[in-house]
């Protein structure tokens, strides 16, 4: 599935606040969204009037760049959405934040969602015993997500362990062992999302 490979500050910027999408850099002096916090661009010192279309479209576009997720997927996840039970906007998040990329990442064995999927290009997790190399694949509550029982997919993952200091989210558990492994407790709500997002905004913005 295609990915957004510009520059990642940029994102930040564009939206008006941090995505986290560089891992530990994120939480240094280094952010670019800390030193300068006006939009991307040469003449851009400050942010100009912003449409009624304009705020709502920001709000997609948050969502979809905190993710990393392109229209056309984001697409599908709202239709699906739109097709299931309960509010909308909540189970569009849920989806998202379903994604095993993202388990991966808050559970702490990738610093950042970008390198979560990296490592689950490369074969280095497992949902349920079998390794699975699809950043986009959805677990359910009960799976078991682990690290491939290899020294270098174990070394991979410690170093990444390290540089993280993110809490686990309520819905997600860690289990210590010499094999880091996490288990989905539960399926995750709009409590467990992490991005001030407001998702009716989003849902206008698609329905139309
Ligand atoms: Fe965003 Fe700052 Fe991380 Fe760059 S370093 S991706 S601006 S939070």
């Amino acid at each position: 599935m295609a990915r957004y490979t510009g520059p990642a500050c940029r994102l930040c910027r564009r939206d008006g606040l941090k995505l986290f999408l560089k891992g530990t850099r994120c939480d240094t002096s280094k952010c670019a969204f800390e030193r300068r916090d006006t939009p991307p661009g040469q003449q851009q010192t400050r942010r100009g009037k912003v449409t009624d279309y304009g705020v709502h479209l920001r709000e997609k576009q948050k969502v979809k760049h905190y993710y990393g997720v392109l229209e056309k997927q984001f697409r599908r996840y709202f239709a699906k959405a739109e097709r299931a039970k309960g509010n909308t906007g909540d189970v569009l998040m849920s989806l998202l934040e379903r994604r095993l990329d993202n388990v991966v990442h808050r559970l702490g064995f990738g610093t950042s969602r970008a390198q979560a999927r990296q490592m689950i290009n490369h074969g280095h997790i497992t949902v349920n015993g079998r390794r699975v190399t699809i950043a986009s694949y959805e677990v359910r509550a009960g799976d078991v997500v682990r690290v491939m029982n290899k020294a270098r997919s174990l070394d991979y993952i410690r170093g990444a362990q390290s540089e993280s200091d993110r809490s686990v989210p309520d819905y997600l558990a860690v289990t210590e062992s010499v094999i880091p492994e996490g288990i989905i407790g539960r399926l995750p709500g709009p409590e467990d999302v992490s991005v001030p997002v407001q998702t009716q905004l989003i849902v206008e913005l698609c329905s139309r």
